[in-house]
């Protein structure tokens, strides 16, 4: 043992753990390789782990999408207190922080950082709660859509059927696995992509690329080299025998007419009995 005593009274300069000091050499200021690196970082003024964690955090909330956003008024309270009744508080639309000085009056605060924002949470939720109760009234209402509007929680609409569905996130609006949804189902998803290409395309309906053979009837590819789906026919073959078929039967029906012109016209109504002379 020795009496020697370092510039921090034999405590960690971090976590004021006590610090047995060697015989010789430097006096050790921290307990552990870890607490070195925090003094390291305290004093050159870099954040710590701890602060970026809740930096994140915060960041993380206030980056929050429009409809996963809660609009809690209820609870609604300052995020920080710089003072005797100057508050901080988060916008519940776009959780914008902006600051509330309410010296003397008392007044309840307004949630919203901006005459904007309100605007728009005004409209939203107006246009969701219709688009609810028509579901309701439809039955056709989503049990995680209320739970969400139970949850204070807006819910996308689909842009096809106006329905409103549950997005791909959970409550919080942590994101599930795999992409955001856009459609209530793969019904509308499907639909829109048909309206989407009837616009694109003049108007024409979407066709299938493979397709019968008009002779054969087997399932070929009836793209051709420029994209278009014109093909008919599965091969040359096929095209070939059709075409002959064709032909034969044009010839046979010319036959038949020149048949027809030929010979006396056919009678086709039954010829006015004769009165009968008395
Ligand atoms: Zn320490
Ligand atoms: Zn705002
Ligand atoms: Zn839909
Ligand atoms: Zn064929």
């Amino acid at each position: 043992m020795n009496n020697r005593i370092g510039p921090t009274n034999n405590r960690c300069y971090v976590c004021r753990e006590p610090v047995p000091q060697p015989d010789t050499g430097r006096p050790r200021l921290t307990c552990s390789n870890a607490c070195r690196q925090a003094r390291y970082r305290f004093l050159k003024g870099e954040p710590c782990r701890k602060l970026n964690r809740e930096k994140k955090i915060v960041e993380r909330r206030r980056s929050k999408p429009f409809v996963e956003r809660r609009f809690d008024r209820k609870f609604f309270e300052p995020v920080y207190e710089l003072g005797n009744r100057r508050n901080v508080y988060e916008c519940l639309a776009c959780g914008k922080p902006y600051l509330v000085e309410r010296i003397k009056s008392g007044n309840p605060v307004n949630p919203y950082c901006s005459k904007k924002c309100e605007k728009k949470t005004k409209y939203h939720w107006d246009k969701f709660l219709d688009a609810y109760e028509r579901a309701h009234q439809r039955g056709e209402l989503d049990p995680r859509v209320e739970e969400r509007f139970w949850y204070d929680k807006l819910s996308p609409l689909c842009p096809q059927c106006g329905i409103p569905f549950a997005p791909n996130t959970n409550l919080f609006g942590k994101r599930k696995r795999g992409r955001p949804r856009k459609y209530c189902s793969p019904a509308c998803r499907k639909a829109a992509y048909e309206q989407r290409w009837k616009t694109s395309h003049h108007g024409d309906s979407r066709k299938h690329r493979y397709r019968p053979c008009a002779l054969c009837g087997e399932t070929f590819d009836a793209m051709d080299s420029m994209g278009r789906i014109t093909k008919k026919f599965c091969n040359p073959k096929c095209r070939g025998r059709s075409s002959k078929r064709a032909d034969t039967e044009r010839k046979r029906l010319a036959r038949r007419i020149n048949l027809a012109r030929r010979s006396k016209p056919a009678r086709l109504m039954p010829r006015p009995s004769k009165p009968v002379r008395s």
